[in-house]
């Protein structure tokens, strides 16, 4: 099967990052949609991002990506500041918010539909598309759009932290291929924290298949002739969780772009974001040569 090109959608943002001993770095500029862009990078050659940026983001961060061959083509840039959100890390290695930007502004540097040109969708066979983690009506509203315009594109829908309407994110969900949540949203999602029952119950209402990420855990499938496999972490030793969900979906997409049956996307999916959290910043990705990273 030919490799099938990636799109990866989100939103950007930059989030300033103070450590334990007080020293603050921007270590984790992008978010959620460059690091998903840049461990689909480490996996598939043709991937392009499609995200706005504020008129203020630091060059340096297209720059990461634009090295390591991702398509940056897809970037609008809009009036305005980019979204910041400034955390502390815990000793444990929690997060925690100290500023983020008002959700108006958010809203209006948020990608939208019409972001993504006819062009990107068309081809054959069509592109896969992995949403990165948004707010659930934006989300909705791209998957309406890819739907709409490319039948036939493999969809990957990661969750955001901010859904709150169960019904609506099942029915979001059963509109695309793969549903990556994490545990938090999961048990959400549920009311219970048992991800087995949780993804099973996800399939009986008509989600195609369910890849749940479980942290140091590793990651549970659920779908057709995989009812509950387990796919175990890496262990590693943890220096920033930041990103790894990120990468851990990016990778995925990227593997099923290259026809890898799902357990073997998720495998690729837990070594990416192992090497991802052994390191601190979340661009650490970007450190990787992708024609070597893969040996
Ligand atoms: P999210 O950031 O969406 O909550 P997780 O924390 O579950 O996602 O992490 C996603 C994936 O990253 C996991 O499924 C696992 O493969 C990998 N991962 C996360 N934390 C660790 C860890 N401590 N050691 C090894 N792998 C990890």
């Amino acid at each position: 099967m030919d490799t099938r090109r990636v799109l990866v959608i989100g939103n950007l943002t930059i989030d300033d990052v103070v450590r334990p001993d007080g020293t603050v770095r921007m270590a984790s500029p992008g978010g959620n949609v460059v690091y998903a862009a840049l461990a689909a990078r480490l996996w598939n050659p043709e991937v392009r991002i499609v995200t706005r940026r504020g008129d203020d983001l630091p060059g340096e961060i297209l720059e990461v990506l634009r090295r390591l061959g991702v398509d940056t083509s897809g970037v609008r840039t809009i009036d305005g500041p980019t979204v910041r959100n400034w955390v502390v890390y815990e000793e444990d290695g929690r997060r925690r918010w100290l500023y983020r930007t008002p959700p108006e502004r958010s809203r209006e540097v948020a990608v939208q539909p019409g972001d993504i040109l006819g062009g990107w969708l068309a081809g054959d066979p069509p592109p896969v598309v992995h949403v990165a983690a948004m707010p659930l009506t934006a989300a909705a509203g791209i998957v309406e759009h890819v739907r709409a315009h490319a039948p036939g594109a493999l969809i990957t829908l990661d969750t955001h932290e901010d859904w709150a309407d169960p019904e609506a994110v099942v029915e979001l969900a059963v509109r695309t291929d793969v549903f990556l949540p994490s545990r938090e949203e999961l048990t959400a999602l549920a009311g219970y924290d048992d991800p087995p029952r949780a993804a099973a119950e996800l399939r009986r209402r008509g989600v195609r298949a369910v890849v749940v990420k479980l942290g140091a855990e590793g990651a549970l499938i659920d779908a057709e002739g995989l009812p509950g496999v387990r796919v175990a972490a890496y262990p590693v030793d943890v220096a920033d969780t930041t990103g790894a969900g990120d990468t851990f979906c990016g990778a995925v997409a990227a593997a099923l772009a290259a026809g890898l049956p799902l357990p073997d996307a998720v495998r690729r999916g837990a070594a990416s974001a192992a090497w991802a959290v052994e390191r601190f910043g979340s661009l650490a990705l970007a450190d990787l040569d992708p024609e070597t990273a893969r040996r």
